[in-house]
């Protein structure tokens, strides 16, 4: 089944291919990073109750835009940091993507845009949930402080699979070169970078 996702507004659409054998299921992560990425663009509402983000591991190779290239916007949280996409008409997030790796972290909220319970439907339950050092109140229990033996369970197979298929590119998110995003990205400064955790409010001497 090849599955459509969009931005909150439709202007950018896209297709996962073969959505089932593409995709490693729901995996949520609590880090400070990924929370600071939500409050950057502007959407920290997306964050769950504990601070969590969402994600469906992705084969980039899987990935094709429909529509709306241009409305792509790429943020590093530190020169060395993740490939984070989002859209510059309505700030939804995208992707992070890895270089060099079969990845790219879908947000889930790009299938249920299109169609309101998708996720749920088509994915079943959140397999995995790494870093709840970095959540705010409880977290469901089975949540990992930063990386557990189920999380690799969760996401080795998937990146294994990928490697020996060469599923990493050719990736939307980057040009024939396979290293180069598409859009120059923006790199956030230290001073920045500090500004945002404020407002993530992480717990002091936990980072
Ligand atoms: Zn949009
Ligand atoms: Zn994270």
């Amino acid at each position: 089944m090849t599955a459509k996702v969009r931005c909150e507004c439709g202007k950018f659409q896209a297709e996962v291919i073969d959505v089932k054998a593409s995709t490693a299921g729901r995996a949520v992560c609590y880090c400070d990073d990924c929370q600071s990425f939500l409050h950057h663009i502007g959407r920290a509402e997306l964050l769950d109750q504990n601070g969590g983000t969402e994600v469906i591991p992705t084969f980039p190779s899987a990935i094709k835009f429909m529509a709306g290239r241009e409305q792509l916007r790429c943020t590093r949280l530190s020169p060395k940091g993740l490939y984070r996409f989002s859209t510059v008409c309505c700030k939804t997030p995208v992707a992070n993507l890895m270089l060099g790796a079969p990845w790219a972290g879908l947000s889930p909220h790009l299938y249920n845009f299109g169609e309101v319970g998708f996720v749920e439907r088509n994915f079943g339950q959140v397999k995995s949930r790494i870093m709840a050092k970095f959540a705010h109140g409880e977290p469901p229990k089975d949540a990992s402080q930063k990386m557990g033996l189920r999380d690799i369970v969760f996401v080795a197979p998937f990146l294994l699979k990928g490697l020996i298929l060469g599923k990493k590119s050719p990736s939307p998110f980057f040009e024939a070169d396979g290293q180069t995003p598409i859009v120059t990205p923006e790199v956030i400064s230290l001073e920045v970078r500090k500004d945002i955790r404020k407002k993530i409010s992480a717990p002091l001497g936990k980072q």
